[in-house]
Formats: C-alpha cells, sequence, structure tokens
C-alpha cells in the first residue's frame, strides 16, 4: 500500500476569472464535503488563474499546479514561466510534455526531461505525460513509443517522491474513445517495468501512473480500479465539479 490515489484536472486554456475561481471553490468544497480523505486532489489552471485559484483553494486539501514550465529558473525568454516562479506562486505540481504542448509546441523527450529536471530542482512535483498517436498503436507499437518516451522524458533526478507518469493515448484525449481496460492495464505495467529499468524497482513499485484521455464518471470506475492505474489525468471532465468528484467518487480504492 505504497501509491496513493491522485486526481488530477488539467484545465487547459480554459477559464476566464469568475468561472475558474467558481470551479475551484466547487472543487474545494465537494473535496471536503465528501470525497474519502486519503485520496489527493490537483487542480492545474492555466497561468492566468493560478493567483486567484490558490487564494481560492486556500484551506483546501485540493493542490495547485500549472501545464507547462520553461527549464531555465530566468532570464531571456518572452512569455515562459519558469519553474522557479510556479514554485514561488504556491505551487506543488507542473505537468510537462502534454501531447499537445509536444505536437502544437514540437516538443521533445529532451526538452520536456529538461523541464522535468528543473521543476524537480525548483521543488515541484512533475506529471510527466507520455502516449502514442492512433498511427502508432494501429502499427502495433504504443508500448515501444511509450517506453522511449518514458528513457527520454524522465530526468535523471526523478523518484516517486518527486514524479507521477500520465498515460495519455494520443487518439483519446478529448474524443470520448478509451483503450479497453486490458489495454490500459497493460501499457500502465509495461510503464512500471521500464521505469524500473531507468529509476529502480523501488521507485517503480512506488510511482504513481495516472490514466488520461477521455476519463468521465461512466468510464472511472472500471480503469481506476486496474492494479497498475494510480489515478486519473482529466481534461474535458475537470471542468465541471460534479463529473470531476463523481471521478474521484469511483475510485474503489485508495492506494495501491
Ligand atoms: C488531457 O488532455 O490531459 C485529457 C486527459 O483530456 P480529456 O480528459 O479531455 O480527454
Amino acid at each position: 500500500m505504497v501509491r496513493k490515489t491522485l486526481i488530477a484536472g488539467n484545465w487547459k486554456m480554459n477559464g476566464l476569472q469568475e468561472d475558474g475561481v467558481a470551479l475551484a471553490k466547487g472543487v474545494a468544497l465537494e473535496a471536503k464535503k465528501r470525497a474519502r480523505k486519503d485520496c489527493e486532489f490537483l487542480v492545474c489552471p492555466p497561468f492566468t488563474l493560478l493567483t486567484s485559484v490558490k487564494k481560492a483553494l486556500k484551506g483546501s486539501r485540493v493542490m495547485l499546479g500549472a501545464q507547462d514550465c520553461h527549464y531555465a529558473a530566468s532570464g531571456a525568454h518572452t512569455g515562459d514561466v519558469s519553474p522557479v516562479m510556479l514554485k514561488d506562486l504556491g505551487c506543488q505540481y507542473v505537468i510537462v510534455g502534454h501531447s499537445e504542448r509536444r505536437t502544437n509546441h514540437y516538443e521533445t523527450n529532451e526538452l520536456v526531461a529538461k523541464k522535468a529536471s528543473a521543476a524537480i530542482e525548483a521543488g515541484l512535483k512533475v506529471i510527466i505525460c507520455i502516449g502514442e498517436t492512433e498511427a502508432e498503436r494501429d502499427a502495433g507499437k504504443t508500448i515501444d513509443v511509450c517506453s522511449a518516451q518514458i528513457m527520454g522524458s524522465v530526468p535523471e533526478n526523478a523518484t516517486a517522491a518527486n514524479t507521477v507518469i500520465a498515460y495519455e493515448p494520443v487518439w483519446a484525449i478529448g474524443t470520448g474513445r478509451t483503450p479497453t481496460a486490458n489495454e490500459v492495464e497493460d501499457v500502465h505495467a509495461a510503464i512500471r517495468k521500464v521505469i524500473s529499468k531507468k529509476l529502480g524497482r523501488a521507485n517503480a513499485n512506488k510511482m504513481r501512473i495516472l490514466y488520461g484521455g477521455s476519463m468521465k464518471p461512466s468510464n472511472a470506475k472500471e480503469l481506476l480500479a486496474l492494479p497498475d492505474v494510480d489515478g486519473g489525468l482529466i481534461g474535458g471532465a475537470s471542468l465541471k465539479v460534479a463529473d470531476f468528484m463523481a471521478i474521484a467518487a469511483a475510485c474503489p480504492t485508495l492506494t495501491k
């Protein structure tokens, strides 16, 4: 019993001040009222909402994270935000290597590893996203692609205490489609083996591996029950308090 379930919301580029604060307050209230105490909650709003969401979450059990960071601590990087700044603002987590960044911003494994390493150095925990495209899946390359992403995107200073992996098949994100439960478990188990190769068995056994990609109240129970699924990274369904909390409530066990 070493891996505590993490229910994480990736709000992506959604929310103005008023609705972002309302969503954060709603999650904080429901987390206090209903959810079982030993599951962890995290919300990752866009940069523009971090300060106001931090205030809205004050005193609650819901943690704050960002969706990306630069690898440098400061300097001439127009438009970027550093991990040191995120830590200073009160973030506990940062997501790196989301497929939307890998695709839309041409982020490589090497860059993701640099960002993750710098974030850990700054005292943040990282959620490192990996996952195959539909073409890669159709070509039977899912495990190879995910293994290469783990080997290339997880930095040397990663441990089970500072790093979470999110397996997000690119074709499942925002589409309503998901792999079968068996397929998800197979990939998660394979990911754990690669982590063991890279960071040792103790880290692999303790490191949380989240599933992401169209997780919703109707499929959360089956996915979260899988032995190597330690929570969810939730996009669309994290924008509604009721759906986000229904996913958390569907979680059959709190530690694995
Ligand atoms: C995501 O992009 O991290 C994600 C899981 O999105 P969705 O839940 O909307 O598929």
